[in-house]
């Protein structure tokens, strides 16, 4: 099972290639890379003889996630997925609708090893990496379910991105590909806790993805308490790189702030992130503040900030003169925040 060859992680060529070896006409594999992107299996190919088709379920089978629940907000037309891969792992994905079209949080990894104190995702620890071909298929058979065209991809879910390095590159030059789905780069955001080296190795593929940081804390020893990369890379050492990439991909920087109650929610707080910030990212280099009410998990303890508390957290930041805004809470009904669902799953 292990080193079978998974159409979904190849590229339309790289699927020719590998046609070629095997005897099969390079033309088939134009229409097979069609059928799979969307999402359909072997027997779904109308257009293959049935010969080939088995031969290919022999040779190439095929393993989508399957949906093993599907959760739509009644508040909004939230999607929440839990999929499940051909090992029983699952994943979690979520579908939004905004003004300019949908949105796709994807996950990169089962579980994760990061060990953040607020996040639901890492409580179990990591158990594997996502391929490429899983990656974009939470995509696939998203779009596939709900009949829809999907324009932009937050690496948001399950996982951290970067502890994936090679797998997560590759599903961006996939899901971007002319002849796959053709999402724009501009199109995507990637979100770390703070990997450096992750940093500095995308930036030189000066792919015009936006970059987002989960940096929550204004303070290392507290950073470095809850979020444990924090004691390798530290939050100057963080916001350096951060302008490293603005310098080379000339693309605004995305922080994540966490709002929790009694932790990390004052007015001095926001004066603080403020005041980092711009001394650490430099003058000139534009960067935009998502702040977010914290999504409660049981086992973290940690409440979520007061409404009125979130807001004057904001105000405090656009005084300072930070690019800053409160992010619309979507799905809160099915649970939208990743890593829930999959923990429940036992
Ligand atoms: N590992 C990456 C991406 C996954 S988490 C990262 O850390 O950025 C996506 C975002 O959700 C991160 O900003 C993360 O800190 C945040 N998050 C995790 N648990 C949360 C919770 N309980 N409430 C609110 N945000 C949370």
């Amino acid at each position: 099972m292990q080193n079978r060859v998974n159409l979904l992680d190849l590229s339309l060529s790289e699927i020719t290639s590998v046609f070629e070896a095997a005897g099969i006409p390079k033309y088939r594999a134009g229409q097979v890379y069609q059928w799979l992107m969307k999402g359909k299996g072997y027997e779904q190919m109308g257009n293959l003889p049935k010969t080939l088709r088995e031969q290919l379920q022999e040779m190439f089978p095929l393993s989508f996630p399957v949906i093993a629940k599907k959760l739509v907000s009644k508040l909004d037309s939230t999607v929440k997925y839990l999929f499940r891969l051909h090992d029983g792992q699952c994943i979690e994905s979520v579908v939004m609708q905004y003004k300019h079209g949908y949105s796709i949080c994807v996950s990169s990894q089962a579980g994760c090893r990061m060990g953040c104190g607020f996040c639901a995702s890492t409580l179990r620890g990591l158990v594997r990496n996502l391929t490429p071909g899983e990656i974009l298929s939470q995509i696939i058979v998203a779009q596939a379910d709900l009949g829809i065209r999907i324009s932009n991809v937050v690496m948001m879910g399950i996982g951290e991105p970067f502890d994936n390095f090679e797998n997560v590159v590759r599903f961006l030059q996939l899901v971007n590909a002319e002849e796959g789905l053709q999402i724009g780069y501009r199109h995507i955001s990637l979100s770390t806790c703070g990997v450096v080296e992750g940093i500095e190795r995308l930036s030189a593929y000066n792919f015009p993805i936006t970059l987002s940081i989960s940096l929550h804390f204004t303070d290392n020893e507290q950073r470095s308490k809850i979020m444990p990369i924090n004691r390798k890379w530290n939050i100057e050492t963080l916001l350096t790189a951060c302008s490293a990439y603005f310098a080379k991909t000339g693309r605004r920087i995305s922080f994540e702030y966490t709002l929790i109650k009694g932790i990390n929610d004052t007015p001095g707080e926001a004066e603080k992130l403020a005041k980092l910030l711009k001394k650490h990212m430099g003058r000139d280099v534009p960067f935009h503040i998502n702040l977010i009410p914290v999504n409660e998990v049981t086992e973290s303890g940690m409440k979520k900030a007061d409404k009125s508390s979130v807001e004057r957290f904001c105000q405090v930041l656009t005084r300072f003169g930070c690019n800053a805004t409160v992010r619309r809470t979507l799905g809160a009904d099915v649970n939208a925040s990743c890593g829930q669902l999959r923990l429940n799953e036992g």
